[in-house]
């Protein structure tokens, strides 16, 4: 059920009773975030939250934040070859592989938490079937040796002997020394924390925008998509340049189209491609 609230600074019985008391009409209203702080501790602690790679900052030190707090990041959806599913690693820092991945592999969805277990909420996709799981994984090698933590090196380690680190890897530990709250230190949007934004902050905006004005439509092969089968439809950027927002830089691709472009063939990798190359089958 949901009904609309009225809108107060219009709502006569309210501006009446307002005029009785002689009260002024209050001009800076300022919108407080239904988030509550404890509110995001909890779903970080609950098994994550859904984001984008964009509302995620970097700590001075590598380590990774969001709203403030400093989180771990894994990559949610992963897909299962009959059977056989390559379990993602988590992330504790702004590591080789998350630069890779900002660069190639962006419409993956990610998922920050804050779990101490080491277990985190991982979709397997096989075929068209989804099973949501918690599941132990392992920590990011260029993670740890981003942070140097407790000498890790990646080069100055055997194999063997970094796999037993990880083994040995402590979460409890970790955000011992690596604190998860860091809201009143004044982290965020500091010359010290760079975004790993490349999209423009009103992208999902206007990506949905640019998708309706042009009818939902793929413009290499002209199939029509409903509102549900929107993430299968892409905006493309022309130029490669993800702030480059003209009009004309941008492009209506369908996935399959999508990955056809120059450089983006790493599309092919994602789930959504798969299953979208599934029901085009039918
Ligand atoms: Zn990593
Ligand atoms: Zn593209
Ligand atoms: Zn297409």
């Amino acid at each position: 059920m949901s009904f609309k609230l009225p809108d107060f600074l219009n709502w006569s019985p309210l501006n009446t009773l307002r005029e009785k008391m002689g009260a002024p009409l209050t001009d800076n209203f300022v919108l407080a975030p239904i988030s509550s702080k404890s509110n995001i501790m909890d779903q970080l602690n609950a098994g994550g939250v859904e984001i984008d790679l964009d509302e995620i900052s970097v700590h001075e030190d590598g380590t990774l934040l969001y709203q403030g707090y400093r989180g771990l990041l894994h990559i949610r959806d992963v897909s299962s070859i009959a059977g056989d599913t390559r379990m993602p690693r988590f992330h504790l820092a702004y590591c080789q592989t998350l630069e890779k991945m900002q660069k190639n592999a962006r419409f993956d969805r990610y998922v920050v938490a804050q779990t101490t277990s080491g277990e985190f909420k991982v979709n397997i996709i096989d075929r068209e079937e989804v099973v949501s799981q918690q599941v132990r994984l392992n920590v990011c090698q260029n993670c740890l040796d981003k942070i140097h933590w407790k000498g890790f090196s990646i080069p100055g380690l055997s194999r063997m002997e970094r796999q037993n680190r990880v083994d040995v890897f402590s979460l409890p530990e970790f955000f011992e020394k690596y604190p998860r709250d860091l809201i009143g230190k004044k982290t965020l949007h500091t010359s010290t924390t760079a975004p790993l934004n490349i999209y423009s902050k009103d992208w999902p905006k206007l990506s949905k925008e640019i998708r309706h004005k042009r009818g939902h439509k793929c413009e290499s092969c002209h199939q029509s998509f409903s509102k549900d089968d929107s993430r299968f439809l892409h905006v493309h950027h022309r130029n490669g340049l993800k702030n480059d927002n003209r009009s004309e830089n941008l492009a209506v691709l369908c996935i399959a189209c999508h990955a056809n472009q120059p450089e983006h063939g790493h599309l092919r990798a994602h789930p959504d491609y798969k299953l979208f190359m599934t029901r085009q089958q039918r």
